[in-house]
């Protein structure tokens, strides 16, 4: 196990610049997964972990040590890839022990130890197939077997449920996680799915166009994002962003929304709201924060009436779509009341549960 840092590290292609010298620590045995959208540069940064990518600038510690001169074969790491890279002609036996024949390990040890990764993968009874005889989700357990028997420093995961279907995928989510809480290795996850992000995560590190924008464990970065980015890519559905404007008057701070929608800010955040009086802003709510008036809620709520565009039923709640300005907007619904499209709904949020947006700066004020 390791603890894993980086430095400052930096990649550039050419003149274009992709990975801007960003840091960041991940402690031994932790389970970080670096999460955001397409492009923004998380399998270049787990690339140059592994050791596939050179990288242009800072550093990667392993426990201390510089490890980014060294060839991938000498980092201790095993990695997990969303193509399944496994050779055909080989048996699952042989396709797992493959990296320990390399290593010279004797054959009663590499019997012991392909024969608990697949125990732990539930793989036993396809050690003599070949790869083509398996399905998909059989084939990445093997994947993920190759990785396990190596007992690297280090695991490196790049989208590996990405080709696999919704079932199968959150099934094998709550596999890693229990291989995870198992052996406590340090694991580096990349995805775009903010779901298994959320899930798998003791530390989750978005990324946007190259940097970091807010590390966290995964509640934090749910209640306190720092930015509107994180703010609406961690969530779902998800977080409603309204154009407002911030007014004072002798009753304190309100944002009005437009068509006569007005929220009272509360009280206790007059001080951060204040500077941005007489301002405009953007007022963040999450859909699962906006009730329908059957749901109980705390005292201190805001309230918005507005015309119901779409029903989506859930079976135990409804996602309720509305319009205000020309924007749609969602909602969580009571299922019992089966509003009607065209029909008005009160909806309210707590006051904890709305977020202030500087619209310059994109950055949540807390
Ligand atoms: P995705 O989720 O789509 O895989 P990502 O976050 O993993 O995206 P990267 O693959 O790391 O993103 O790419 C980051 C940026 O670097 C992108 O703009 C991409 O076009 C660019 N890039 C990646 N590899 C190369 C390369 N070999 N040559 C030039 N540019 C590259």
């Amino acid at each position: 196990m390791a603890e894993v840092k980086l430095v400052a590290l930096e990649k550039k292609f050419g003149d274009i610049s992709v990975i801007h010298r960003i840091n960041l620590d991940i402690a031994d045995g932790e389970f970080a997964v670096l999460v955001g959208p397409s492009g923004c540069g998380k399998t270049t940064t787990l690339r140059m972990v592994a050791g596939l990518e050179e990288v242009t600038g800072g550093s990667i510690l392993f426990d201390g040590k510089a490890v980014e001169r060294l060839e991938p074969k000498d980092r201790d790491i095993a990695m997990v890839f969303q193509s399944y890279a496994l050779y055909p002609h080989m048996s699952v036996r042989d396709n797992m022990a493959f990296s320990l024949r390399m290593k010279g390990v004797s054959s009663a040890e590499k019997k012991r130890l392909v024969g608990i990764a697949a125990e732990m993968l539930g793989i036993t009874d396809l050690l003599d197939r070949k790869p083509r005889q398996l399905s998909g989700g059989q084939r990445q357990r093997v994947a993920m077997g190759r990785a396990l028997v190596r007992e690297p420093k280090v695991f490196l995961f790049d989208e590996p449920l990405s080709n696999l279907d919704a079932a199968l995928r959150a099934q094998m989510r709550i596999e890693i996680k229990r291989i995870h809480q198992r052996l406590r290795t340090t694991i580096i996850y990349v995805t775009h799915d903010q779901v298994e992000a959320m899930t798998l995560a003791d530390k989750i590190v978005v990324m946007n166009g190259g940097h970091i924008e807010q590390v966290g464990d995964p509640l934090t970065l749910y209640r306190r994002p720092v930015s509107r980015f994180v703010a609406g890519f961690i969530g779902s559905p998800k977080m409603n962003f309204f154009p407002a404007r911030l007014l004072a008057d002798e009753s304190g701070l309100h944002a009005d929304l437009g068509e006569g929608i007005r929220i009272e800010m509360p009280q206790e955040r007059d001080a951060a709201y204040r500077p941005y009086a007489g301002r405009s802003v953007e007022i963040g709510i999450r859909p699962e924060h906006l009730l329908d008036d059957a749901r109980p809620i705390d005292s201190g709520a805001v309230a918005m009436d507005v015309t119901v565009d779409v029903v989506e039923p859930l079976g135990s709640t409804s996602l309720l779509t509305f319009v205000l300005g020309g924007t749609s907007y969602t909602a969580i619904g009571d299922v019992a009341l089966m509003r009607r499209p065209g029909g008005r709904v009160r909806l309210r949020a707590a006051a904890k549960d709305i977020y202030l947006i500087d619209p310059e700066s994109g950055r949540v004020v807390h």
